[in-house]
């Protein structure tokens, strides 16, 4: 018969379950039954992560660099939609638009981390460009709506599915 381990947690314990991920032996108290089998405390929570949308450190990379490409390319998009008619509704298409390259950098995760990361992509060229007008104290409300629009919408582009 095989030695009895002892479970990572509870060193004084013994067990005979280990964890299908990283073969740690777990007590009976510790192990967590998952969709793929018996799994410790750490690996249960992160592929219950996984599946919430927390991105992989690669994807995390990825997403950050296409958001900085965003907010980048997106200030010279930006002055050209407040010379256009429509200015609104375009900087909600071009917020989507912004937030779905994120959402594809980032291998499609979406969840709060790249709703967050595309959202300051999407709003830093709209500041960029408002920012003279707001420290002189000019108050302008359509480009604030077509930045909140194209904010929201970078979001809406993350959401999980
Ligand atoms: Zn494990
Ligand atoms: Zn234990």
């Amino acid at each position: 018969m095989a030695e009895p381990m002892h479970c990572y947690r509870h060193p004084k314990r013994e067990t005979r379950v280990s964890c299908a991920t990283c073969g740690r032996p777990i007590c009976t108290e510790c192990m967590v039954a998952t969709d793929v089998g018996i799994k410790c405390p750490d690996d249960a929570r992160l592929s219950r992560g996984a599946r919430t949308g927390v991105m992989k450190t690669n994807q995390l990379l990825k997403s950050i660099l296409a958001s900085v490409g965003v907010a980048v390319a997106g200030i010279p998009i930006a002055y050209v939609l407040f010379l256009l008619p429509l200015t609104v509704f375009i900087s909600a298409a071009a917020g989507y638009g912004a937030g779905t390259l994120i959402n594809r950098a980032g291998g499609r995760n979406g969840g709060p981390v790249a709703i967050v990361i595309s959202v300051l992509a999407t709003a830093i060229p709209f500041l960029v460009l408002l920012a003279p007008d707001l420290l002189a104290g000019s108050f302008n409300l359509r480009p604030l709506i077509a930045m909140v629009l194209a904010v929201i919408a970078a979001g809406v582009a993350n959401r999980q599915m």
